[in-house]
C-alpha cells in the first residue's frame, strides 16, 4: 500500500488521535511521507466518534499543552480561539480544592473548547504539512518484521468490513500491508502493543498502574450570557465526597460533569444526576446544570486508571518503533494532563530526531526513553493524588512526605487569600513550572510570615448562579457502580 518513493522514509502512526496527529507533524520533515491510520471513518467537522470514547467529556488543555502545540504548530493557538474556543484565566474560576476555595486572581490563560473541536482542528492543521495523509476506516490489526529486502515493517491494516480474519471476510480476503520504516502507536489506551511484541517475540515491558476507580457523567447546558456569574466551576473530588467541572466551550453550551472516585461516582442516569451534583462537596455545580436548557444524553465514561507502560526499559528494543501518548503512558484525567504529555512527546521526538535519526540503529529506543522520561513529573503528580482518593497509604518516602505537607500549607495559604502561593500550585499544576519550584525561598518566607501573623480569613464561596436549585430527588447519589 502507499509505497513511498525509492530512498524516501515511510512511517505509519497507528490512531489519528491527538498524539497521533502531533507526532505526525513532528517526523513530517526530509522528504519523508507519514500516514496515520485510523479505524474510524474520520468526520469533516468537529464530532464524537466511537475509536474516541472519552470525546464528550471535558478536555482542558493545560498551559503547557497549549505552549508546547503552538511549538510544533505555530499559530494554532489564533486557529482555536478564532474557531470560538473560550479564552479563560484559570484565576477566574470557582474552584474548591481540598482544603477551600481559591481566591479570584490574575494567574494562566486557557483556551476552552471540545476534544472534537481540538482534535478536528490539529489533524486540519497537520494534514497541510507536506508528506503527511491520514487513512480513515483501518484498524490496524497487526505487526510484522519484514523479511530480507523488504521494508523493516509491514503494518497490518483491516479497511472497514474487514471482521475477525480472511475465514469470516471469505478466501480472498486479507488486511492491507503498510511498508514503514519507523512506526509509531498512537493509539492510545485500547493499544494492542503488548500483544503485538509477544508474537514478535520481544520480551514483555513492565505496566505500572494506579486505579482510583474514577467516573464522569456529563451533560451539556446552555446558560443565557452571563447566567452562570462565573468563568467556569471545578470542584475536585475526594475520598468522602463527589466533584465535578462545568466548563463553557466554543458551543455556547457548557459541558457539566460529575467525578467522582470509587462509591462516590456518579450515577449513569439524568435525574440520578442532578441530584449526585447537589449533594457533591458544594452544589455549585448543580447550579449551573440549572442556569438553562439542559441536553440531558448523559454520556458517561470510566476507563481513567493511570497506566504507563515501561518500554523503556525493555532489552533490545525493535529499531523502528516508537509509542506516544495514552498507548505508553495514561493519566487519570481529573489532572487534564494527557493531550499536555502527549504534545510533549511529539516535541520529545521532534528534538531527538534533530540529535540523530530515529529511523537509525538505537534512534527509537533513545525516542521511547525521552517520551518515558518527560511522562515522569506528571505520573508522580497524579498517582501520589490518587492514592490518597484511592484511599492508598500515601508514599512513606522522605521526599514525598515533604512535599505533601508543604502542598498542603501552600493550599491553605492560598485558600486563605494567598494568591502568590496559589500562583505557585498553578505553574505546577499546569505542567509550566517544575514541581521543585513550590520549595522558592520566597514561598518559604511568606509562609514564615503567615505562621506568625496568622492565615486571615477563608476565602468566602464565590456567587455561581442561579440563586435558587430546583429541588432535586435524593434518591440515587453515590453508588453508582
Ligand atoms: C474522561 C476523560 C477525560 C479526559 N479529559 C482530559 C482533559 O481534560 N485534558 C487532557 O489533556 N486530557 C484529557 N483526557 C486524556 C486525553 O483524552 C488523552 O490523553 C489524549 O487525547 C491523548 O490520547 P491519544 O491520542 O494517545 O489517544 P486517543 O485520543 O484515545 O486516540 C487514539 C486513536 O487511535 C485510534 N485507534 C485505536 N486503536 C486503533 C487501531 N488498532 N488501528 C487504528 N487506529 C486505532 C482511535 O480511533 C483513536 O483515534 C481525558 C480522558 C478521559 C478518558
Amino acid at each position: 500500500m502507499g509505497e513511498p518513493g525509492a530512498g524516501q522514509e515511510h512511517v505509519v502512526v497507528i490512531g489519528a488521535g491527538i498524539a497521533g496527529v502531533l507526532t505526525a507533524a513532528a517526523l513530517a520533515h526530509d522528504g519523508r511521507t507519514v500516514t496515520v491510520l485510523d479505524r474510524d471513518d474520520l468526520p469533516d467537522e468537529p464530532a464524537p466518534r466511537p475509536g474516541v470514547p472519552q470525546g464528550r467529556q471535558p478536555h482542558l488543555l493545560l498551559r503547557r499543552g497549549l505552549l508546547a502545540i503552538e511549538e510544533l504548530l505555530p499559530g494554532f493557538g489564533d486557529e482555536l480561539r478564532a474557531a470560538g474556543a473560550v479564552p479563560v484565566d484559570t484565576g477566574d474560576l470557582a474552584w474548591l480544592g481540598a482544603a477551600g476555595w481559591s481566591p479570584p486572581s490574575r494567574q494562566l490563560e486557557v483556551l476552552l473548547a471540545t476534544r472534537p473541536l481540538l482534535e478536528h482542528l490539529l489533524r486540519q492543521r497537520v494534514l497541510t504539512s507536506p508528506g503527511v495523509r491520514v487513512v480513515g476506516s483501518r484498524r490496524v490489526c497487526g505487526l510484522r518484521r519484514g523479511g530480507p529486502g523488504e521494508p523493516r515493517w509491514w503494518v497490518d491494516a483491516a479497511p472497514a468490513g474487514w471482521s475477525d480474519g480472511p475465514a469470516a471476510a471469505g478466501a480472498d480476503a486479507a488486511p492491507e500491508a503498510w511498508p514503514a520504516d519507523l512506526v509509531v502507536d498512537a493509539s492510545g489506551r485500547a493499544s494492542r502493543l503488548p500483544t503485538w511484541l509477544a508474537a514478535l517475540g520481544v520480551p514483555p515491558a513492565d505496566v505500572e498502574e494506579l486505579d482510583a476507580h474514577v467516573g464522569y457523567a456529563t451533560v451539556r447546558v446552555r446558560p443565557p450570557a452571563g447566567g452562570v456569574g462565573s468563568a467556569g466551576v471545578v470542584v475536585l473530588p475526594g475520598r468522602t465526597g463527589g466533584g465535578g467541572l462545568a466548563l463553557p466551550t466554543e458551543t455556547g453550551w457548557w459541558t457539566v460533569s460529575g467525578v467522582g472516585a470509587g462509591d462516590h461516582r456518579p450515577p449513569r442516569d439524568l435525574p440520578g444526576l442532578r441530584a449526585y451534583l447537589a449533594g457533591a462537596r458544594d452544589d455549585a455545580l448543580a447550579r449551573v446544570a440549572a442556569a438553562g436548557p439542559l441536553d440531558g444524553d448523559v454520556a458517561t465514561h470510566r476507563q481513567t486508571g493511570n497506566r504507563r507502560h515501561r518500554y523503556d526499559r525493555v532489552p533490545g528494543w525493535p529499531d523502528g518503533l516508537l509509542v506516544v501518548g495514552d498507548a505508553l503512558c495514561a493519566f487519570n484525567p481529573v489532572y487534564g494532563q494527557g493531550i499536555t504529555v502527549a504534545a510533549l512527546d511529539a516535541l520529545a521526538l521532534r528534538r531527538a530526531d534533530a540529535q540523530g535519526r530515529l529511523t537509525g540503529p538505537g534512534g527509537a529506543a533513545r525516542g521511547v526513553r525521552a517520551c518515558a522520561r518527560l511522562a515522569e513529573v506528571p505520573w508522580q503528580m497524579a498517582t501520589s493524588a490518587d492514592r490518597a482518593l484511592a484511599g492508598l497509604p500515601a508514599s512513606r518516602a522522605p521526599m514525598s512526605v515533604l512535599a505533601g505537607r508543604w502542598i498542603a500549607e501552600l493550599e491553605r495559604m492560598s485558600t486563605h487569600g494567598d494568591t502568590v502561593a496559589q500562583a505557585a500550585l498553578s505553574r505546577i499544576y499546569q505542567l509550566v513550572a517544575p514541581p521543585t519550584s513550590m520549595f522558592h525561598p520566597r514561598l518559604v518566607a511568606r509562609w514564615l510570615r503567615t505562621r506568625a501573623r496568622g492565615y486571615g480569613p477563608p476565602v468566602p464561596r464565590p456567587p455561581v448562579l442561579p440563586d435558587v436549585l430546583p429541588d432535586v430527588v435524593p434518591d440515587g447519589v453515590g453508588g453508582g457502580r
